[in-house]
């Protein structure tokens, strides 16, 4: 068998690359940067190109390849239909699949075509003025602005709670590009959720766990079971998610959720590749999300379902300017094992996404009896980096 090729150098195509070798199945990953996670962890499974705009490079690495995937979406389908196209390897998911991720908007308007709940939105567009009325006759006040791509852990996303704001925050976002930029209604967030789905293109699933995900300044950082959850917005969730079965979509899918204060289950984003907020199925799930996306690219049978055992992830972001990082863990309570991950970045700043760590009960009755969140704020509040 010719290897899975990974679209990218960075954690995820690490962790795909560990699973992938756990089940002997070969892969190499592209990558542009001799200091990336793959590069420094993985140096057999990885190709070194100087730029993935190196149309011979790329295609003498697809050539190497049965399949390809992503780990990210610093691609575009055009570049990826080129690809498919020159080369003969199918990339998963697909070009045309990936185009329905590409920008907030594009998003937005396929959540829709499937009739997946979100929040009231509208694309803002053109001269300044006629946005700014339409937003205010469609919607009103207040609003979350988005620019349409490059925007990332709040990046990119401004609330506007007045009419100056909102032409500040549209002009800025994208309207002085020529940009259209996406608003959206102002929902009450009572917790933001999280979810994956691996998709097999002929209308299987298997649903990844429903997550909380805890964000500070716009990133998460931590990643918890969904106790607060009544038990009919988990079963609602996982009925949102399937409604993506019948997309035609292939691959390993992540979808961002708001779980609003009057009851409502919406979307805010997908990512059409794993995501940071399942990395707890790394230690406390039978199969990972990494382990499930190789599964599917190889063949092999899939699980019905994927259960999580009661853990809390902590993102290990850096805490100062250091190129020797170590991290140090606070002493945990009986009954909870730690299971560190550095991704292999030599320059650590804070803030920089350096690793995670998942706290896992060493059974699930201890696991009841804690405060996971109480354990992961610990956490988060006393590890050095
Ligand atoms: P990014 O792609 O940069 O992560 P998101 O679209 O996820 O941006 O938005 C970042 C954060 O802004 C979300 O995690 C959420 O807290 C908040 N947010 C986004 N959309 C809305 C909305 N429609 N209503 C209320 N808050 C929102």
């Amino acid at each position: 068998m010719k290897a899975i090729g990974i679209l990218g150098d960075g954690q995820l195509a690490l962790m795909l690359t560990q699973a992938a070798r756990a089940r002997g199945v070969p892969v190499l990953a592209l990558a542009t940067s001799s200091d990336s996670p793959m590069a420094r962890l993985c140096p057999a499974e990885t190709v070194l190109v100087s730029s993935t705009r190196d149309d011979d490079a790329l295609l003498a690495f697809a050539r190497r390849c049965s399949v390809m995937t992503l780990e990210s979406e610093f691609w575009t389908a055009e570049r990826l239909a080129w690809l498919e196209r020159e080369s003969g390897v199918p990339v998963v998911p697909s070009a045309a699949h990936f185009a329905w991720f590409e920008g907030k908007l594009a998003q937005r308007r396929f959540f829709a075509s499937l009739d997946l709940p979100g929040p009231r939105w509208c694309s803002a567009h053109g001269e300044l003025d006629d946005a700014v009325a339409e937003v205010l006759r469609a919607l009103g006040l207040p609003v979350v602005v988005k620019a349409d791509r490059g925007g990332y852990d709040g990046l990119g996303v401004r609330v506007a709670a007045t009419e100056p704001a909102l032409r500040a925050a549209l002009t800025e976002l994208g309207l002085a590009r020529g940009d259209a930029v996406l608003v959206e209604e102002k929902v009450a967030i009572e917790a933001e959720l999280a979810q994956g789905i691996l998709l097999t293109g002929q209308g299987g699933s298997v649903l990844l766990p429903l997550v909380e995900t805890v964000q500070r300044d716009g990133v998460c950082n931590l990643v918890l079971p969904p106790d607060r959850l009544p038990e009919g917005v988990v079963a609602h969730a996982a009925h949102v998610m399937r409604l993506l079965e019948g997309s035609g979509l292939r691959g390993l899918f992540s979808v961002e959720l708001f779980w609003t204060r009057d009851g409502r289950v919406l979307v805010n984003e997908g990512a059409p590749r794993p995501h940071n907020s399942q990395h707890v199925t790394l230690d406390a799930s039978p199969v990972s999300q990494f382990g499930l996306l190789i599964d599917l690219l190889a063949g092999h049978p899939l699980p019905e379902s994927v259960p999580l055992r009661r853990v809390c992830m902590v993102n290990l972001l850096g805490r100062r300017h250091t190129d020797a990082p170590t991290l140090v863990l606070p002493a945990l309570p009986p009954g909870v094992v730690a299971h560190p991950m550095l991704y292999g970045k030599t320059q650590c700043r804070p803030g920089r996404k350096m690793g995670h760590v998942n706290l896992v009960a060493t059974d699930d009755d201890v696991g009841r009896a804690l405060d996971l969140r109480a354990l992961g704020e610990r956490v988060w509040d006393e590890y050095t980096l």
